[in-house]
């Protein structure tokens, strides 16, 4: 078994080159992933001098790590927003992932991308009684807005289906294939691409931002921040308005390829899909979790794996993922301060970041350019849902602040056995692994964002951040955000 995303396997494709001098741009996109590839995509005939900058390869991030589903029927969204706000938001909210979809259709025919994009029937279902209702609800709610949705008792052969509904006109794909072809259609529409750059901190300026990498400067009006989650504390105040939600996914092959796909409607969630190439393949993402509640990456995974032989699937590949989760399960996509236009953003797309990355290049673009866009105040990141989100706020703060205080105390001995340990040295908090072979592989084991105690993930060899979901290598690399910093450390620091 392979502990590696089925989608980046055999991925070559060619490397750009590092940033190498200061630039002075019109839009900086900070983070090439979907968001980031997708708002470029948008902008390519503004006449705009547009650059994205990643810190690690394109295509590379959470977005090569999904289950890879292009769908509007999203476990029970609508009722959760009608609930929320009202109908009128709901049916708003089915109309901006519909027209997701026709986008993402219309990328993939116009520039020919390979990208294995199949319409399949999607289910959302559960095998709890108690879930029913809510299932039966947002059925009544979709058919009123004019959805045809259908009924079932049973899918697929592999999960006990008290009840489930269906949608027909919904979508997978290989999202790092088509990540990987956007990428040479910019490249070919002269848009820059600077990989292994990595954006440490931000400057205002009059007319617009300074960005620090390592060793440059890049200056811009405009400033997308499309890295997930932003590196920066201030403005916005990232960890007030999401949680962060991980789940564990296996690939295994299977005999028959099936054009179905489905999720049930409780958390923890299970999803499920088919992908055919020059195998078949089901993909399974089960035991989602707020990351600050559940740290223990190895019993987790094996309880997935228990799943998995229960289904008698045949592991070939494991990962895990995390996505932002919102207060209010709307994503954040445009302006983050109040009066600036400036610096904008597209995240906290609540697991379901494919439809919602191609509406924030459709909306940020507008915004960079001055167009009205429809959809502009249903994902304004400032908006404030008094009733539903102050608790959700303090709930947020609460789960950082276990995780926080727990991990600096506990620092989870009991998990590791001798090959981990942490100590004091020099006044240094260290953390250090050693592996099989007995190499140690020592790094400063706080996390450099916000604090947190990090944790070593024993499945994929990382130290994790149990707050807000940073990563780092054996070595202390950082390879994820928001940390910009990495965590190596020498003996005689
Ligand atoms: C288990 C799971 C399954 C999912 N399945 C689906 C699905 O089936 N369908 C669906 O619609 N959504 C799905 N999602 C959600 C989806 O994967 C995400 O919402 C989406 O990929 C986020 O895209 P992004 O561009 O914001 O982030 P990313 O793809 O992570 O891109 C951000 C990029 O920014 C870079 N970066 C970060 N900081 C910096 C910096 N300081 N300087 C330079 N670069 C930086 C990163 O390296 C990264 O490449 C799933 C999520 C999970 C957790």
């Amino acid at each position: 078994m392979k502990i590696k995303s089925l989608w980046l396997e055999n991925n070559q494709i060619k490397k750009t080159t590092k940033l190498n001098k200061n630039l002075t741009l019109d839009v900086l996109i900070i983070g090439g992933g979907m968001t980031g590839l997708n708002t470029a995509l948008e902008l390519r005939k503004s006449n705009l001098n547009i650059a994205i900058v990643e810190q690690n390869k394109v295509g590379n991030g959470v977005s090569s790590r999904t289950t890879g589903k292009i769908n509007y029927l999203q476990e029970t969204i609508y009722q959760d927003l009608e609930n929320n706000y009202s109908y009128d938001i709901a049916k708003k909210y089915l109309d901006s992932q519909k027209l997701a979809i026709k986008k993402i259709k219309s990328n993939v025919y116009k520039y020919k991308i390979k990208c294995d994009l199949d319409r399949t029937k999607s289910y959302v279902f559960t095998s709890e009684k108690k879930e029913v209702k809510k299932i039966q609800s947002e059925r009544n709610i979709l058919k009123s807005m004019g959805v045809k949705v259908n009924e079932h008792y049973k899918i697929d052969g592999k999960f006990n289906c008290k009840y489930a509904i269906s949608v027909n006109d919904t979508y997978v794909f290989n999202c790092v294939k088509y990540m990987n072809q956007l990428k040479e259609i910019l490249i070919a529409n002269k848009i820059k691409i600077y990989e292994n750059t990595r954006v440490k901190k931000m400057k205002k300026v009059a007319d617009g931002y300074i960005c620090f990498t390592e060793n440059y400067k890049i200056k811009a009006k405009k400033v997308v921040i499309a890295c997930h989650y932003p590196f920066f504390l201030k403005p916005y105040f990232m960890p007030l308005k999401v949680s962060t939600e991980k789940s564990y996914i296996i690939a295994a092959k299977v005999k028959d390829y099936k054009k179905i796909n489905y999720i049930t409607s409780t958390i923890p969630c299970k999803s499920v899909r088919y992908y055919k190439d020059k195998n078949n393949y089901l993909i399974y993402a089960s035991n989602s979790h707020n990351i600050c509640n559940d740290l223990n990456n190895k019993k987790n995974v094996n309880k997935v794996l228990k799943e998995a032989k229960k289904l008698n699937l045949k592991v070939c590949n494991l990962w895990t993922n995390d996505d932002l989760m919102t207060v209010d399960k709307l994503p954040y996509i445009g302006p983050i301060e109040k009066n600036n236009n400036s610096l904008l953003i597209g995240t906290g797309y609540n697991t379901w970041g494919m439809t919602n990355s191609i509406l924030a290049g459709i909306i940020l673009s507008d915004l960079i350019q001055e167009k009205e866009n429809k959809y502009l105040e249903l994902f304004n990141p400032l908006r404030v849902n008094i009733c539903s989100d102050v608790d959700k706020y303090l709930n947020n703060i609460g789960s950082n602040s276990k995780s926080f205080i727990e991990n600096k105390i506990v620092k989870n001995k009991l998990w590791y056995n001798d090959s981990v340990f942490f100590e004091n040295k020099n006044d240094k908090n260290i953390a250090t692994y050693i592996d099989e072979s007995g190499k140690r592989h020592t790094v400063l084991s706080t996390c450099p964002h916000m604090k947190c105690t990090l944790i070593f993930n024993e499945v994929e060899h990382t130290w994790d951040c149990p707050c807000h979901a940073s990563r780092f290598d054996l070595d202390g690399k950082c390879i994820k955000g928001p940390s910009t910093y990495d965590i190596s450390y020498k003996e005689d620091e």
